[in-house]
Parts: structure tokens; sequence; C-alpha cells
């Protein structure tokens, strides 16, 4: 894990992610801001599960609970993004979007940038850590959590 600073990954301009109104996974956005990765566990069945919902998809138990969780994981799938998604980062790629496996919380996945040279060879299965990066003086605040290849 590292939060040493450095510059924004992205491209300012990008909309700023934010809790749902309905402040599902906002527990997931306030860890960040704390250098703390956050999943949902059930405390009935202890089945992880990410994205956040309401209730267990497994035994349907609505006491699902927050639990911190080591941000390191490994590449299960990824993309080489050449083609802009928003206007702000036209003229910025490529750039890699990687889906990472947490084997210590349940396998569960979560979507992120890999951060590095964006022509880098990747190998699925290689080792990653989380990379906090903050951005304090946004309105509203928010943290991101990129991926790096494990050192
Ligand atoms: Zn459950």
């Amino acid at each position: 894990m590292s939060d040493t600073p450095r510059a924004a990954y992205l491209p300012e301009g990008l909309p700023s992610p934010v809790p749902e109104n309905d402040g599902l996974s906002a527990p997931y956005w306030a860890g960040l801001q704390q250098n703390r990765l956050l999943v949902q566990r059930c405390p009935h069945c202890t089945t992880w599960q990410f994205g956040p919902e309401w209730l267990c998809h497994h035994c349907h138990s609505f006491d699902v609970e927050w639990t911190e969780v080591e941000p390191r994981g490994r590449i299960f799938s990824w993309e080489r993004i050449w083609s802009p998604s928003h206007d702000a980062l036209r003229g910025r790629g490529p750039y890699l979007a990687v889906l990472v496996e947490l084997p210590h919380a349940g396998h569960v996945r979560m979507v992120g940038n890999l951060l590095g040279d964006p022509l880098q060879t990747i190998t699925i299965g290689t080792d990653v850590e989380g990379v906090f990066e903050h951005h304090h003086d946004a309105v509203p605040r928010y943290s991101l959590l990129h991926w790096q290849a494990a050192g």
C-alpha cells in the first residue's frame, strides 16, 4: 500500500465520484479518505460482496457490515482504453482499467485504474497493491483507489 503524494492520475474535468443519494456506498468513499478499503461482509453467513448492496446476496440478511481489508489483490482482467469515455480524457490515452480480485476478501472484484506505463505488458494474475489518491481540496472532497503492480 502506498499513499505517497503524487499528481492526480486522471486529468481535471471529470465528474467527482460521490456516493449515490441513497448513501449505500458512502462508507466505501469515506473509507478511502482515511486510506482504508472497506468491503461489505455479512456477519451471519460471512459472505463478502462488492459493489455494495442493501442486503446479503447469499442469505438475504439486512445486517451487512463494512469490513476493512488490505488493499491488495491480483489482476483478474484488464483493458487498455484508447477511446476516451469522457471529453476530459481526450488526448490522454491510452490508459489501463483493471478488474482486481481480492482473494482474502471472498474473491470480490473491483474496477480501477492501473498506474504506470500505459503500454506496459500486463499478465492476468499479477499481484497489485492499492494506491490512495486524495482530492481534499475538491468540493466535495473525495479520494480514489488506484492499483499498481506490487513491488
Ligand atoms: Zn449473509
